[in-house]
């Protein structure tokens, strides 16, 4: 499988031939569940027409992030400033959402980052043995 991913890496768009290709091997725990804005957990967004509605099994929603948006235009209004258009006038209120495979990458890559920076994977995306021993050295509370 190593040998199979750095064959594409050095014949992939773009290439990096005759470049050096390590592997990182990153668990993929909670990083389609939590937020890669903010880290809350997120949750499965509630669509479809009133009567027939479901939850998405490829959409989440941050409620944090909703919240953080939803001040942001409320702010804006107050000082007059113009609202972006929307399509419908529904759209002012929903939440903000976000693909679970978007959201695993981008914490994937965070995760990637941490460990170049030689950072602890961090906290909202570790299993809860290693969250356990961050309570217990008293890096979070
Ligand atoms: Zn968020």
């Amino acid at each position: 499988m190593e040998a199979a991913v750095i064959r594409s890496a050095h014949a992939g768009a773009g290439g990096c031939d005759a470049q050096d290709v390590h592997i990182v091997w990153v668990s993929e725990y909670h990083t389609s569940k939590h937020c890669f804005r903010c880290g809350a957990e997120t949750t499965a967004l509630i669509v479809g027409r009133e009567g027939r509605q479901h939850r998405s099994t490829r959409l989440r929603a941050c409620a944090q992030c909703s919240s953080k948006l939803q001040e942001r235009r409320n702010a804006r209004a107050a000082r007059g400033q113009p609202q972006q258009p929307r399509k419908d006038a529904t759209a002012a209120m929903r939440p903000w959402t976000v693909d679970r495979d978007v959201q695993g990458a981008f914490n994937i890559a965070y995760i990637g980052l941490a460990w170049l920076m030689k950072h602890p994977r961090p906290y909202h995306l570790s299993t809860p043995d290693v969250q356990e021993r961050w309570r217990a050295l008293g890096w979070v509370s």
